[in-house]
């Protein structure tokens, strides 16, 4: 059954079932990414707003080249070159933004809760790129692609997230997203990292266990998440980076306590030799090149879900048809 999505705020309310539809909705845009023409009509004419107010390299081009793709124009606010600079509100911002209609507003803040804040204030439909320490959903959502077409599902897998999970909103919408079916968690890192309110963040009856050691928290992980540490959001770090190298890298020996076949993400950017050995980040159980492919179809399906025309029923597919591809221009 088709669903229809008015913001993308966060993967804490979406049901399983919308999570599905969401991933199915991606599946022929992971298609076109593998055209020689990628480009489609079927946004032509609308205007994604990119408003990222904190940096962000991948999640901003992706989510351009995603409107591009679509044949959408883009309008860019960055911070740094904004008028935020000179004491304007984010509101004002927001709105004066607004006053040149565009379609939708793609939004990254560094306060938690901001996006829901703009899109109770606007009429059109607002995504969450990330704010503070709260969510990433469109992460989740290409996390959730990229596990699913490699393990042939989402259900009951036992995945490991490792690192800094305190400043982690990839984190948290992970936990939301895949709590939703059935998955067990390890939460892995030093316990200055490990807030005892994660056990409860997940899903009702979700399991999450904080571990301190990395073996114990590897076994049997069909799924190791890794998590960039934030070294911009450390006050007074309580471990240096050589103790985090010692403890908690996750080098092609420890990858061994999971199981064979698990695979091993990362949202990105990853600095090699802090939190993953290169051998891990480029071997065959690295799903990182796959991850960032998969954004692409993840945020192009969002658009077209949020601002394309409704399908006419329910019978018919709002995927684009070849037809849609071969007005590609
Ligand atoms: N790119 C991800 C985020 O914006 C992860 C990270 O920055 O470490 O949350």
């Amino acid at each position: 059954m088709p669903h229809r999505f008015r913001h993308m705020l966060g993967t804490e309310p979406l049901t399983a079932e919308q999570i599905t539809f969401l991933l199915d909705q991606a599946k022929p845009f992971q298609e076109i990414q593998q055209h020689p023409l990628k480009k489609l009509a079927t946004l032509r004419g609308k205007t994604v707003a990119l408003a990222f107010f904190e940096p962000s390299t991948r999640t901003r081009i992706s989510f351009a080249t995603a409107a591009a793709r679509l044949g959408a124009d883009t309008m860019n606010l960055q911070a740094e070159a904004s008028s935020l600079r000179k004491g304007e509100s984010l509101l004002d911002t927001v709105r004066t933004l607004d006053a040149m209609k565009p379609d939708c507003l793609v939004m990254r803040h560094s306060a938690s809760g901001a996006p829901d804040f703009v899109a109770r204030r606007l009429e059109i439909p607002v995504i969450n790129a990330g704010d503070g320490t709260h969510e990433h959903p469109t992460q989740a959502l290409l996390d959730a692609l990229t596990i699913r077409d490699r393990k042939g599902t989402l259900e009951g897998l036992n995945v490991t997230i490792l690192g800094d999970i305190l400043h982690s909103r990839v984190a948290r919408s992970n936990l939301h997203l895949l709590g939703k079916f059935g998955c067990r968690f390890a939460l892995c890192g030093p316990a200055m990292w490990l807030p005892r309110e994660l056990e409860c963040i997940g899903p009702p009856g979700s399991s999450v266990r904080r571990v301190t050691h990395i073996e114990e928290a590897l076994e049997g992980a069909d799924v190791i998440i890794v998590l960039r540490v934030q070294q911009e959001r450390q006050h007074e770090p309580a471990l240096s980076l050589d103790e985090y190298i010692l403890l908690y890298q996750l080098t092609p020996e420890r990858l061994r306590c999971a199981r064979p076949d698990a695979l091993v993400l990362h949202p990105g950017p990853m600095i090699r030799g802090l939190e993953i050995d290169p051998a891990v980040a480029d071997g065959p159980q690295s799903c990182v090149l796959e991850q960032v492919t998969n954004g692409l179809a993840v945020r192009m399906a969002l658009l077209f879900l949020l601002i394309g025309t409704a399908p006419e029923s329910a019978s018919e597919s709002p995927a684009p048809s070849k037809d849609a591809a071969d007005a590609a221009h």
